[in-house]
């Protein structure tokens, strides 16, 4: 049995969370690059030009890629054969977002309720947790910071198996054409397909932890993505909203078994301030 003190994941949570809200991953920052070369509406030149000095300004000097510094996700993937010690592993993860947030004088988003009681937390807490068991001793969180101009955007429908591809293709397309400029585009789209009603919304939200560019292992959706990508630049919202070719940078699709009476279809939207990180102990 190995053993982990919750210290170990505290500190190490923090530090990857100040480092993810303030430098853009090499993914996205060449799939912005790639944007760019391939951009010809002028406008739409000048708004990559600008997040792309804006994620190198942040790195350089140490201040967060965007005001909305989002909502912290955690994927922690946990070894059966781990004993976590030194207090409750949920309360170190959110001790890791109070530090972060406090140190990195990040903006504090959450809020104590969604209906009656809006006031903030105060610390950006609580984190939202999932986890994973699986054999062995490793422990490996996944972090996302989600900004939620882009979460408001996202959809989810429980599709009829005749809907078939097709119905998929017209949930994507017409989920990122109502979004707009909302979701601050160029938009990286998370596909979650099978499961049940919220396996296909986590599927879709894990997707979009895929390093971009990086196409699904399985041929038929590696296909599905380059095709719905090419669909989504043809729908001429571009950087910004403010019009041209690149309206998304890349289409991730994750799909596990499902029951034969449908398809269920979740659609999760990230900005171009896709902020992800690994913490692996
Ligand atoms: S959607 Fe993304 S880029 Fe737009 S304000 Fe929110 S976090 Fe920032």
């Amino acid at each position: 049995m190995r053993r982990i003190d919750c210290s170990e994941v505290r500190e190490a949570v923090k530090a990857e969370l100040v480092r993810i809200n303030r430098e853009i991953g090499p993914d996205v920052l060449s799939a912005l690059e790639a944007g760019l070369a391939a951009e010809e509406s002028p406008v739409g030149r000048a708004v990559l030009d600008q997040l792309i000095e804006n994620d190198r300004l942040a790195a350089r000097e140490g201040r967060a890629i965007c005001q909305d510094t989002g909502m912290v996700v955690a994927f922690v993937t946990l070894g059966q054969e781990v004993h976590l010690t030194g207090g409750s592993f949920r309360e170190a993860v959110d001790e890791a977002v109070r530090g972060a947030y406090r140190d990195a004088r990040l903006r504090n988003s959450v809020v104590r309720d969604p209906l009656f009681d809006r006031s903030n937390t105060g610390d950006n807490t609580p984190a939202v947790v999932h986890l994973d068991l699986v054999p062995g001793d490793g422990l490996s969180i996944e972090l996302m910071v989600k900004g939620f101009g882009s979460e408001n955007m996202s959809a989810l429908a429980m599709l009829n198996p005749a809907d078939g591809e097709a119905g998929v293709r017209r949930l994507v397309v017409d989920t990122v054409r109502r979004a707009g400029p909302n979701p601050c585009p160029p938009v990286i789209v998370g596909v979650g397909l099978g499961g049940t009603f919220e396996r296909a919304a986590l599927l879709s939200k894990k997707a979009l932890l895929r390093p971009l560019g990086e196409p699904s292992p399985d041929p038929r959706y590696a296909a599905l993505e380059r095709s719905l990508l090419a669909d989504l630049n043809r729908l001429g919202i571009g950087p910004a909203g403010l019009g041209g070719l690149v309206t998304s940078l890349a289409v991730h699709v994750e799909t596990c078994p499902t029951h034969i009476a449908s398809i269920p279809a979740a659609v999760n939207v990230s900005c171009h301030a896709s902020r992800h990180g690994r913490v692996i102990l």
